[in-house]
């Protein structure tokens, strides 16, 4: 069996594997894809002390800093089952059953796209997710915000300071966000929300040049000339597989404590899967060391 077998390879399941390679234990990685979101990134910035790399150089970067020490990759596979016995195990789709005394679950999350024409098509060219992370890119520019929600109003207000423009589109009759939120929206005086408004595609020909609803009450198409969408309808944790097996909220964040330590003794999570605030790679490295440090304390003391 492993000492520590850390479930997913982004950010976070890479320095959990890192660190826990450091004590000299045994140590696994399971992953779908290597690299996790990272791999869908193209710029970033906001990795302090590297002032810009690409998402494809960093996922390089992981894995070889992870090769660096004898952890066992298993790239391309996924987790399907957890169940605590003598060892927690770990069932893969391929039918294999893994065993550790230790597990570090960082499987991550997704953001819940909208699913309109346009939305694949110009990902990266126009449209975004991560407003802490592209909202630069769009300085001076128009751009729109799908979603009424707190993350939507706070992406809102957030880029309404950097772009020049910002509409709002909510699909329903009102916004879901926290009033305080609402009322800072209001305040700014280059936002403007239009609610009952169905998303119906983003268009462009290279890049975003506009997007296309439907006003919901009367039926009515418009469009409107933009350069940008920021898409904040959710973002979705990785955890289904997980049932009800572990404390996870109602949205299916992992509930984890301070040392990153889960409802299971002995399973700890860190990184985006988790009910950690903000979802960042700076942040996800940093919850995996912990969680990595929090599992050889626990193998330590039993
Ligand atoms: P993830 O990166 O999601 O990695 C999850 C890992 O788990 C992957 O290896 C995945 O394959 C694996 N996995 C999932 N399910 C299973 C399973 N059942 N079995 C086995 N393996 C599984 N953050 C920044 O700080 N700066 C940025 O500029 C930035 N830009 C972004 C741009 C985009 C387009 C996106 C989508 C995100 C961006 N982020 C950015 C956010 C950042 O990428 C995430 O916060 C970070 O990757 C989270 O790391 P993680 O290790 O927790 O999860």
């Amino acid at each position: 069996p492993f000492d520590v077998l850390v479930v997913g390879g982004g950010p976070a399941g890479a320095s959990a594997a890192v660190y826990a390679a450091r004590k000299g234990i045994r140590t696994g990685v399971v992953a779908e894809r290597f690299g996790g979101q990272v791999m869908d990134t193209v710029g970033i910035e906001n990795f302090i002390s590297v002032t810009r790399t690409e998402g494809s150089k960093l996922a390089a970067s992981l894995e070889e800093h992870v090769k660096q020490y004898d952890v066992d990759i298993m790239n391309s596979q996924r987790a399907k089952r957890l169940e605590k016995k003598d060892f927690i195990e770990i069932e893969l789709e391929n039918g294999a059953v893994l065993k550790s005394k230790a597990v570090v679950l960082s499987t991550g999350a997704r953001w819940r796209n909208v699913g309109v024409p346009g939305e694949a098509e110009f990902k990266n060219k126009g449209v975004a997710y991560c407003p802490h992370c592209d909202g630069p890119l769009f300085e001076g520019k128009d751009i729109a915000v799908i979603g009424g929600g707190n993350s939507g109003i706070e992406a809102a207000i957030d880029l309404a300071g950097i772009v020049k423009h910002v509409t709002v589109l909510e699909f329903a009759p009102e916004l879901k966000a926290d009033s305080v939120l609402q009322e800072r929206l209001y305040s700014l005086p280059n936002v403007t929300v239009i609610k009952n408004a169905q998303t119906k595609e983003i268009t462009g020909t290279d890049k975003v040049d506009g997007i296309t609803y439907v006003d919901r009450e009367t039926g009515e198409e418009h469009h409107i000339e933009l350069q940008g969408v920021f898409v904040q309808i959710g973002l979705v944790p990785n955890t289904d597989w997980l049932g009800d097996t572990i404390e996870r909220t109602r949205m299916g964040e992992i509930v984890v404590d301070k040392q990153g330590a889960t409802s299971i003794p002995g399973v700890f999570a860190a990184g985006d899967c988790t009910d950690s605030a903000y979802k960042q790679i700076i942040i996800s490295m940093g919850s995996g060391a912990t969680a990595a440090l929090g599992a050889f304390d626990y193998l330590v003391r039993n």
